[in-house]
């Protein structure tokens, strides 16, 4: 046995193992066999299993399960293809700071300069990150966007993913004029579009153009999948969720070869769309399921039914935006919700649900309860997505309900600021992602970055849920802080959960999968401040180590 090196054992020291195990929450050894954690505790607890010589690389570092990121998207790993043009600092997959954006002439000149860098022609300039909010009433309008090209199609995504702000060369050639009948093509005085385009169906005609570009349909590029698994690397995570894919041929196949490759860092679990692949029931997810392996897990059936705050189509309950902004849309009417959920439900799936306004968590309460009432089942773990306007009765109804949330805390940093003065007002930012409720009723609660929305970080996701500070400094609902410890099982335990692998990774537990965020410094020991900046040393995956660049 010993010495079939498939079934080797090695034993790791470490300075501190913080094992989020409640039974045993701390440990210096682990011995790993088989890509899994075979014991944990101190050398002696493991010499019945092996003699063999700790491994001394992680004795002066902290290690701690693999985080695990609940909501983001491949997405984030094709984005790069395109310019940045974001208010807030990012990190690319090759470790690139690229610097915030913070006017609007900013952002024209980072256009203007890519634009210079393209070969000549009419190929489409992409750029992503925009955050017009920051901004005032000053808009990317078409007649901005002439000061980057008057001939150059260009299409620019909004941080949010819900809108888009493209030119007139970009106009035209998609079709869109002052007769398109399409819900979201925002007009001027005039009746002529001023070129932003809000959620899918008004966005679509340039998604026809520009392919899979910019687009959830990431699975389609291996290399978006490999940038994606990098980029959650730099960050501690192990796990993370692409919470909206189309389950085409291509893209599972391209998930399936890219995850089997040992170098891959991460466990990917796609969740299908079907908003986006009508065609396709819950046969699609449970045919899908049957390519699952130890770092690729199909299965979960992603839903959207409003739009975004900070881009005002997210649906409010009264008394809507505090800046008189009429109510935004529904991406799924809510008399079909239950018609629509039955099915994947009624199949033993799991609906993850995007819900941002409370008007929208009220629909969706209302329609769980109905397919609960038409088809039980227990466990179901339907989990609301962002839910970041909940308030506690709310929050109540869903425990009642047997659903999990997964909490945008990342919000509470980015958008603080202008939800408490432009969106929803004072009363309802500060009880924002009410973790500290959701906890206190016992919801299973994971918190999360949604990338490439905003930065894959969960240790700075969970520092937001500790200090709940926007980016002036303003704290938003003191009584919603979370404990560093809760904040932390969040982000491992917890997100685990939401996902229904919370019997394979999570936490450093015998049986587990052996993956591992190796810290310089113990998350618990340092000034809950500090908690967002902490330096990832690397990760482990199945007991293979991941160095990030330093
Ligand atoms: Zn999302």
């Amino acid at each position: 046995m010993q010495n079939d090196t498939r079934h080797a054992t090695t034993v790791l020291v470490a300075r501190k193992i913080l094992t989020m195990n409640p039974a045993q929450p701390v440990a210096t050894h682990v011995a790993i066999r088989d890509e899994r954690i075979l014991s944990v505790g101190t050398r002696d607890d493991m010499r019945q299993w092996t003699d063999a010589e700790p491994d001394p690389t992680f004795a002066d570092k902290v290690l701690m399960p693999g985080l695990v990121e609940g909501h983001s998207h491949l997405m984030e790993g094709v984005v790069w293809r395109s310019t940045y043009v974001g208010y807030y600092e990012r990190r690319g997959p090759d470790g690139k700071r690229w610097p915030g954006l913070k006017t609007l002439d900013a952002v024209i000149e980072r256009l203007q300069e890519a634009e210079r860098k393209m070969p000549a022609g009419d190929a489409p300039l992409l750029a992503w990150g925009f955050d017009p909010i920051f901004f005032g009433d000053a808009r990317l309008t078409v007649k901005q966007l002439e000061r980057v090209s008057a001939t150059r199609p260009i299409a620019i995504l909004h941080a949010s993913v819900h809108l888009m702000n493209v030119n007139a060369p970009m106009l035209a050639l998609a079709g869109i004029d002052e007769d398109t009948d399409i819900d979201g093509i925002v007009c001027d005085e005039s009746g002529k579009p001023t070129g932003e385009l809000q959620e899918f169906a008004a966005m679509f005609p340039i998604y026809r153009l520009i392919g899979n570009e910019l687009s959830p349909t990431a699975a389609d590029h291996p290399e978006a999948i490999w940038n994606f698994g990098k980029v959650a690397q730099l960050a501690g995570v192990t796990t993370a969720t692409d919470l909206v894919n189309d389950l085409s041929d291509a893209g599972m196949r391209n998930l399936a070869e890219v995850t089997a490759d040992e170098r891959f860092p991460i466990r990917v679990v796609p969740a299908f769309a079907p908003q986006r692949n009508a065609a396709a029931g819950p046969a699609r997810v449970l045919d899908a399921m049957r390519r699952n392996a130890a770092r690729l897990r199909f299965g979960p059936v992603k839903f959207i039914v409003d739009g975004s705050i900070q881009g005002f189509t997210a649906r409010l309950r009264w008394p809507g935006y505090v800046n008189g902004r009429p109510n935004g849309l529904w991406l799924i009417p809510p008399e079909q919700l239950v018609d629509t959920f039955l099915p994947f439900h009624a199949a033993g799936l799991q609906l993850h649900i995007h819900t941002n306004g409370d008007e929208a968590t009220d629909v969706v309460l209302d329609a769980i309860e109905t397919i609960l009432n038409r088809h039980p089942r227990v466990d179901h773990r339907h989990t609301l997505q962002h839910c970041q306007m909940a308030d506690a009765a709310q929050l109540a109804r869903a425990a009642r309900l047997g659903m999990c949330v997964n909490f945008f805390a990342n919000h509470l940093y980015y958008w603080g600021d202008a939800h408490y003065a432009q969106t929803m007002g004072a009363d309802r930012a500060n009880r924002m992602d009410a973790a500290e409720t959701a906890r206190k009723l016992g919801i299973p609660f994971g918190l999360h970055s949604d990338a490439p929305i905003t930065q894959l970080n969960p240790l700075f996701t969970a520092w937001c849920a500790v200090r709940r500070e926007t980016a002036s400094g303003r704290v938003l609902g003191e009584a919603e802080r979370l404990s560093v410890a809760d904040a932390l099982h969040a982000v491992t335990l917890g997100a685990a959960f939401t996902i229904g692998m919370e019997h394979v990774v999570g936490n450093i537990e015998v049986g587990k999968f052996a993956d591992f965020a190796v810290l310089d410094e113990d998350p618990l020991a340092v000034p809950p401040e500090r908690l967002g900046r902490l330096a990832v040393w690397g990760t482990m995956l199945g007991g293979r180590v991941f160095r990030s660049p330093a």
